[in-house]
């Protein structure tokens, strides 16, 4: 066996994105002197199609790996402006700053602080996996007692393992660029669109003159325009926030999370967006990525025999109530009625905007109280459309 070269990994991590760099990080934290391989395809600082967005949640994440500081040089941000479908407004102050740093810049300094942790890191994309008795041989090379796939939306390793993609229908796909701001500018602003709902634009100032500004909607609703894919996205974009014009522009899938996978099979745990962690109501995957990585990492060295049901078990543990809320939110979203309630709510009552805030960018859910409030509000819309 040619892995006998480098001898057997504790735990080798495909992709070194936010999932991958945590699990390598967290794998290391615990066990300082675990044999941690982190693979990516590309060389970092290297770019991602994203908005740039990391949530309070985020950053908790960044603690708990051990990384408190990692974008303190970075601005935060605390003003919010939603604009729902239906043209329902709510500003408000977020109870904890979000931060908007560059994935150039983010996703590097995280794999650097796995190198500095002693994961050793390696440029190579990943092609085959084969089980081989109590290990897992990558590409014929790297012996692992452990792979953590976190090789992103259009995973390899989970097609590998026989998982299937994430199905269209819960699949978003998102543009974004960067466009001239005002230095000052430090609102993130959501405008909702109705036509072709769910999809809405963002502008994220970064604070240095700068904003990630993008559009996203369902990659059936996009199919459905029957016009080149490239040329609806850019459009919408244009049309939506016609003040910025925006550079640099990129679009990639978003596999949202009502159409996630079983978290992996035999020694192989998915994380990211390659278990297809995203937020299905506002498209938010970074705080997921570094949650599920952190977690795979974990059981990697704490469950070395049999990592999976360790994992399977802490994710159902911090997100399993979430998700179920999602899922369900996700269905009662698909009428643009249900978000116009949901903000007209929100703008008028402080819990229900931090709620929001909570079950879009955390692992929030919803108590059964909240939920009557904006369901009344959406059924009196309704009535009073009917009765017009
Ligand atoms: C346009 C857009 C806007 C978004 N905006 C936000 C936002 O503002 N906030 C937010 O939280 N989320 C946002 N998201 C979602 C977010 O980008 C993802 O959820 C996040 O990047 C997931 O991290 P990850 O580590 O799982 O995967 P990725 O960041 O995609 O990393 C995967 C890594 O795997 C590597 N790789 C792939 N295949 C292989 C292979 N075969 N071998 C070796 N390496 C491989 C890639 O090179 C890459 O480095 C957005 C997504 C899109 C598309």
């Amino acid at each position: 066996m040619s892995g006998a070269a480098d001898g057997v990994w504790d735990l080798v991590v495909v992709g070194a994105g936010p999932a991958g760099s945590a699990a390598a990080l967290r794998a290391r934290q615990l066990r300082p002197e675990a044999r941690v391989l982190l693979l990516d395809r590309e060389d970092f600082p290297r770019d991602k199609a994203c908005g740039d967005g990391i949530a309070a949640h985020g950053r908790d994440e960044l603690a708990r790996l051990g990384l408190p500081g990692l974008i303190d040089d970075h601005r935060p941000t605390r003003r919010l402006e939603v604009v729902s479908p239906g043209g329902e407004r709510v500003h408000a102050t977020v109870a904890r700053p979000n931060h908007v740093v560059p994935r150039r810049v983010f996703d590097a300094r995280l794999v650097e602080a796995a190198r500095a942790r002693g994961v050793e890191v390696r440029r190579h994309r990943v092609r085959a996996l084969a089980e081989l008795g109590a290990h897992v041989l990558v590409d014929g090379l790297f012996a692992a007692r452990a792979v953590v796939a976190a090789d992103g939306a259009n995973s390899a390793v989970r097609r590998l393992i026989g998982l299937p993609a994430t199905p269209e229908r819960h699949t978003a796909i998102a543009v974004r660029g960067y466009a001239d701001v005002p230095v000052g500018d430090d609102v993130q602003l959501i405008a909702m669109q109705r036509e072709g709902w769910p999809a809405y634009a963002w502008s994220f100032p970064v604070g240095d003159g700068s904003a990630n500004v993008g559009f996203g909607m369902l990659l059936p609703r996009l199919q459905a325009c029957d016009l080149p894919g490239r040329r609806v996205l850019h459009g919408r974009l244009a049309e939506l926030l016609p003040h910025l014009p925006a550079r640099d522009l990129r679009a990639h899938h978003l596999p949202l999370s009502c159409g996630r996978p079983r978290p992996g099979a035999g020694r192989v745990m998915l994380a990211g967006d390659a278990a297809s962690l995203i937020n299905p109501l506002t498209g938010e995957g970074i705080y997921y990525a570094l949650l599920s990585g952190r977690l795979a990492g974990e059981a990697a060295v704490r469950a070395a025999g049999d990592p999976l049901p360790a994992y399977r078990r802490a994710l159902r543990g911090a997100l399993g109530r979430h998700l179920r809320t999602t899922d369900v939110l996700a269905r009662a979203a698909r009428s643009p009625g249900f978000i116009d309630a949901a903000i007209a709510v929100a703008s008028r009552r402080r819990e229900v905007f931090d709620l929001l805030v909570e079950v879009g960018l955390g692992a929030g859910t919803v108590p059964p109280r909240l939920a009557g409030a904006v369901a009344g509000r959406w059924l009196l819309d309704g009535l009073r459309l009917r009765g017009r």
